[in-house]
């Protein structure tokens, strides 16, 4: 079991958790303008290390904020503190407005009548 800091709410249990993927993804500046493919790589394709990996928690069963851990895929062990999304500079404070599962879709030019 793992033990995640809740930078707001302390030490918890990681089943009041729940993954939110790889972290620092920024959606396209050009949404509508991208093809099928590149939308579906910003969608699906993400990093698959074999050692330290940035990645995203939501505290569900607590605050419900968003936090960006670094985690060692071998050991399974935090390796930095967690930090708070969307409270240290203006790129956190807009990928804090998505989340990584709820993706907002911008409706493709050929999708308009
Ligand atoms: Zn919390």
């Amino acid at each position: 079991m793992l033990i995640i800091e809740c930078p707001h709410c302390g030490p918890r249990m990681e089943t009041e958790f729940h993954y939110g993927g790889q972290a620092d993804i920024a959606y396209p500046a050009d949404a509508a303008e991208l093809t099928d493919a590149e939308w579906g790589r910003f969608l699906f394709y993400r990093d698959n290390p074999r050692g330290q990996f940035r990645e995203r928690w939501v505290h569900t069963a607590g605050c419900r904020r968003w936090l960006t851990i670094t985690r060692d895929t071998l050991s399974n062990e935090f390796t930095t503190a967690p930090e708070a999304v969307g409270t240290s500079g203006t790129e956190n404070a807009r990928e804090d407005d998505r989340s990584p599962r709820g993706v907002a879709h911008s409706p493709r030019k050929e999708d308009q009548p």
